[in-house]
Formats: structure tokens, sequence, C-alpha cells
């Protein structure tokens, strides 16, 4: 079993509009976008990072906006949920909050004992905010959030699978342990993580599989400290029989990905060299970064890509 992992890095879905995007976690979540590149695969479409001060991994959301794209349809084999943690008592805050700024689906309720609150984003992306009594992660505040309310990072993610069987083996062998269940949903957790270090796997045997699309989470990355712990972990996944990706430079991490035998997508992103790499932390997210490799299309980005702010 691995000990590497320390709970998860970012988790990167997709937008239709990211004006929107931008908006909603900025001024509704009170998140500070970190950086503002592009998709290094498709330079025209932006990649948005959000999370606190300093983009520390388990607190960074990050969207690709695909201009237009249609929504995703829900299923299996994907992330169903992203949940991010909010202190003791907050709740109530929030659900007045997202109600006026027009956040849909609010469901209150109780899951695995902790008061959650249940809200879709800008394409229907299913979030949550969990009460987490003691979270010591710091806070970024802006926006009329307080320190009382503020979120925290990631809580989890919920997986939606046909079968758990091979996935919980995976989750295990990557340090997670099983360590309660809900109705059809697992919840693994690892014993000393990042404060964003617990899983849950929903069972759903008869549903369809998604079909992904704006709102859709693209994959999980989960953290290592450096390139040596992701070095081991990617030869014991191969030797374990998974095909992994060479290490690819994302500039504010190292990145490997493979695909998990429910569908889902997972990456192992390094927690070095991080979002201060190329601006000070003072200004961070502000102006376009790009990739060296695309550095040449900046005249055309900088006025085709759509004004954020
Ligand atoms: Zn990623």
């Amino acid at each position: 079993m691995l000990d590497q992992i320390n709970g998860l890095h970012h988790v990167t879905s997709m937008a239709s509009d990211a004006r929107e995007n931008n908006r909603f976690f900025t001024e509704v979540l009170g998140l500070r976008r970190v950086k503002k590149t592009v998709n290094f695969d498709a330079p025209d479409v932006y990649h948005l990072y959000y999370g606190d001060e300093v983009g520390t991994p388990g607190s960074v959301m990050t969207y690709f906006p695909f201009p237009g794209i249609r929504k995703g349809r829900p299923g299996t084999g994907e992330v169903s949920r992203t949940a991010f943690s909010v202190p003791d008592g907050a709740l109530g805050f929030w659900q007045e909050r997202l109600s006026a700024k027009g956040a849909g689906e609010l469901t209150i309720g109780d899951v695995f004992g902790a008061k959650t609150l249940n809200f879709s984003g800008p394409d229907g992306d299913a979030f949550a905010l969990v009460e987490v009594p003691e979270d010591r992660r710091a806070a970024w505040t802006a926006g009329g959030i307080g320190e009382d309310q503020a979120i925290r990072g990631f809580h989890s993610v919920s997986m939606r699978l046909r079968d758990e069987g091979a996935t919980a083996e995976l989750l295990r062998f990557m340090g997670f342990d099983p360590v309660d269940t809900y109705g059809d949903t697992r919840r693994f957790a690892l014993a000393n993580g990042n404060g964003a270090h617990v899983v849950d796997v929903e069972t759903v045997s008869s549903a369809r599989h998604a079909d992904q699309g704006a709102g859709s989470v693209h994959h999980i990355a989960f953290s290592v400290a450096d390139r040596a712990a992701q070095a081991v972990v990617r030869k014991a996944l191969i030797d374990t029989g998974y095909q992994v990706t060479p290490v690819i430079d994302r500039d504010y991490f190292w990145a490997i990905y493979f695909r998990t035998p429910g569908g889902v997508l997972f990456e192992v992103a390094t927690n070095e060299p991080g979002f201060d790499r190329d601006e000070d932390t003072a200004h961070l997210g502000e102006a376009l970064k790009l990739p060296s490799q695309h550095a040449h299309l900046r005249d055309y980005l900088e006025t085709h890509l759509q004004a954020l702010d």
C-alpha cells in the first residue's frame, strides 16, 4: 500500500462560459482565482484555477470553459459531486447567500453525520458544502464572506460507479481506508491527509453511463509532495497493471494520468513548484499566463479569449 498520497490536489471540470464560471467561483463562492492560463492541448480555451490564497493543493478547483458546449448528462463512471469544507455553523449563511445569488438545487441534509448543503453551479455542476468543525486550513476571505464562513478547501469527492470493486481496491492501494458506509455509498479516507482526503464511492448498478459535458468533472488529481514521491506512485501503479502516462510538466505541478476501472480519470500531481512560480502571491491569477509553447499566440489570445472581469 502506498503512503505518498496526501489527499486531493485539484478537481478539473468543464464549463460552457468562462465569464460566468469566473463570476460564480470568485464572487459567489469567494474563492481566489489563482491562475489564468490556457489549456495545453487547446490554447484558445482558458484553464482557470480557483482556490485559497496561494492555491494550496487540496483547495484548487479548475475549469476548462469550452464556449457553448452542451451540458453533461450525469450517470455512472464519473465524479458525481465535489464537496467543499466550511466551518461548523456556516451553512445557514451559505444557504441564504446561494439562494440570493441564484444557485440551483439547494438541499440541506445530514451526510455521514455532517451537515451538508447541496447546490449546483452554473452548468448544473453538483457541489456540496460540508460543515467540518476542526478544519485548520487557512481561509481566503473576500466578497463579504468572513473567516467563520469561508471555504477551507475540498472536503471530498463522490464517484458514482456501476461496480465499486476494482476502484475500491485501487483506492486502498493508494492508501485510502474504507471508514464508513451510508446507503449505497462507501466512504474512503486517508489516515493523515491534507484535509481534502475523503473519497465517497456510490454504487448504482442500473444507471446509464454519464455523458460528459459542461458541468461534468473531467478528472481528479491527487497530491504528492514532489517528483520523487510521484515516481514511486507511478512505478507502483504500472507494476500493478495500470497504464500511466509519462510525467508531464504542467508549469505549476508535474502530472501523471491514468484511467481507473470505474471510468474516472485520475491524476497524481506534485505540490511543487506551485502557482507562485511565475507571478507574485499578491497578484496571482490576474495576468494571462501562457505555457512556453503557446507564448507566440499571446497577441491572438489576448484579443480572442473572453474578458473575465
Ligand atoms: Zn489536472
